[in-house]
C-alpha cells in the first residue's frame, strides 16, 4: 500500500493541550509542520507551542468537526477523548490512532479483554460491578488485589490495594463509579514499557526497554537501556509489535509491563500516544516519540529509534516548589543535564511540571546524575 504522504508545511491537529502535545509541537514544528490544538483551556502547554489554540470542550462536536476541516490529520495527546468526538473529527479528517483504539485502551476492561482475548500475557483480573460481584472476584482472585474504576483512570487515582478479604467493602465504598476492576497484584521485579510506533503503511519500530520506577503510582524515574536480559528485551518488543499489529495503530502507542521474578512480562496497560517513559527519547534516541508520532501520523517513513547514549529521566513535580522557585542554574550546571519544562503556571503538588533527562557513559551513572540534578534544584536541601 502507498499511502499519502501529509508533507512538511501541513497542518497537523492535536486533540489535549498537555506536555504531550507540546512536545509533539516543538518536534512538529521543527520539521516544518503547522501546528492547531483544541482542549478546554486557554494558554495550555502545547498551546503555547503551536500556531493556533482553540479552546472548546471535548464534547462539543461542532468545534471538534470545526477544528478538524482546518487540519490534514488529527492525532491526540489526551486519550480520554470520547468516541463521538473522534467520529465528529474523523468526518473531516484522518483521526490517528482510530478512535476504536481510544475506544478500546480508555476503558481497563475493554483493554485487557483484548489483550486476555488476543493471549497477550495479563495478570488475572475481573469485572466488578456490585460489592457481591467485587466479593466473588476477591474470592476467585485472592489477595492482595487491586482494584481500580474501569474508566478515566491514571496515576494511581481511583485504585484500591485489597490486601485481605476483609478490606473489600471498604474498597467498594471508596469507589466513585460502579464499573471496576479487580487485578492480582503483581510482585513484579520491576516495571518497564516498550514504546513503539506503527506507519500508515504498516511498518513498525520500538524504542528498546525503558525501566521505571513509580513513586505515589506516579512516575519517578526512567532509565535506558532497561537492565533486562535480551530475550526479555525481545520478548518485550514483541509482545508491542502484536499489540500495534492487533490493534491496527497508526501512531505511537506504550505498553507498560511488570517484569515478575521469574523473568515473565505481564501487561498492567496501555497508552495510545506517546509516554512519560519515552521523553527521554527527546535527547536520547536518532528520533524521538514526538518526532515519531509526527512521522507515523503523516505517512513519511519512521526514523531510526536508536539509543545514542544512555540516558535517566527524572519528573519534575509540584511539590518541587513548595519552599519556592527551583534553583534552574543548579540543575543546569552539569553539562549533560537536559532541563525540559512544560509552560504551566501553578506548581501543584503530584502536577507534571517538566523533567530532567541525563546523559552518561551507563545507565546507573545517568541515573544517578539526573537524581543529583533533582535534588540540586531544592533551594533548601
Ligand atoms: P496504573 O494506573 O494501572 O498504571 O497503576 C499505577 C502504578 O500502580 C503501576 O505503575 C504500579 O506501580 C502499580 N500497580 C498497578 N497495578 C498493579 C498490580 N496489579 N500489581 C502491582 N502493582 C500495580
Amino acid at each position: 500500500m502507498t499511502a499519502r504522504i501529509i508533507p512538511p508545511g501541513a497542518t497537523v491537529g492535536v486533540l489535549g493541550g498537555g506536555q504531550l502535545g507540546r512536545m509533539f509541537a516543538i518536534a512538529a514544528r521543527r520539521m516544518g509542520y503547522r501546528v492547531h490544538t483544541l482542549s478546554p483551556d486557554d494558554d495550555t502547554p502545547t498551546g503555547q507551542v503551536a500556531d493556533r489554540e482553540i479552546r472548546a470542550a471535548y464534547d462539543d462536536l461542532d468545534a471538534v468537526r470545526a477544528f478538524a476541516r482546518g487540519v490534514s490529520v488529527v492525532t491526540f495527546e489526551f486519550e480520554n477523548v470520547s468516541a463521538a468526538a473522534a467520529e465528529a473529527a474523523a468526518e473531516q479528517a484522518p483521526v490517528r490512532p482510530a478512535g476504536t483504539v481510544l475506544h478500546t485502551t480508555q476503558n481497563r476492561l475493554r483493554e485487557k479483554g483484548f489483550l486476555r482475548r488476543a493471549g497477550f500475557p495479563v495478570a488475572p483480573f475481573a469485572a466488578v460491578r456490585s460489592r457481591a460481584e467485587l466479593e466473588q472476584a476477591v474470592a476467585a482472585i485472592g489477595t492482595p488485589a487491586v482494584l481500580k474504576t474501569a474508566g478515566w483512570g491514571y496515576d494511581g487515582k481511583g485504585q484500591a490495594k485489597i490486601s485481605t478479604p476483609e478490606d473489600a467493602a471498604a474498597a467498594w465504598e471508596a469507589l466513585t463509579t460502579d464499573e471496576a476492576i479487580l487485578e492480582a497484584f503483581v510482585d513484579f521485579e520491576r516495571e518497564v514499557s516498550v514504546v513503539a510506533a506503527r506507519g500508515v503503511d504498516g511498518a513498525f519500530a520500538a524504542f528498546g526497554v525503558l525501566a521505571n520506577d513509580h513513586t505515589n503510582h506516579i512516575l519517578d524515574v526512567t532509565v535506558a537501556p532497561a537492565p533486562v536480559p535480551p530475550e526479555v528485551e525481545r520478548a518485550a518488543v514483541e509482545i508491542a509489535r502484536g499489540i500495534l499489529e492487533g490493534l491496527e495503530v497508526v501512531g505511537v502507542l506504550c505498553v507498560e509491563m511488570f517484569l515478575t521474578r521469574s523473568g515473565s512480562l505481564l501487561i498492567n496497560e496501555l497508552a495510545p500516544r506517546p509516554h512519560n517513559s519515552g521523553h527521554l527519547t527527546f535527547d536520547a534516541c536518532v528520533t524521538s516519540q514526538f518526532e515519531q508520532q509526527l512521522r507515523a501520523i503523516c505517512g513519511l517513513p519512521l526514523g531510526s529509534t536508536e539509543l545514542l547514549r544512555p540516558a535517566a529521566m527524572a519528573n519534575l513535580l509540584g511539590d518541587l516548589w513548595q519552599d519556592g522557585e527551583p534553583d534552574w542554574a543548579a540543575a543546569c550546571r552539569h553539562p549533560a543535564v537536559k532541563l525540559h519544562l512544560y509552560g504551566k503556571a501553578a506548581p501543584r503538588p503530584g502536577r507534571k511540571m517538566g523533567h530532567l533527562t541525563a546523559l552518561a557513559a551507563d545507565p546507573a551513572e545517568a541515573r544517578r546524575i539526573v537524581l543529583a540534578a533533582r535534588k540540586a534544584l531544592s533551594p533548601h536541601p
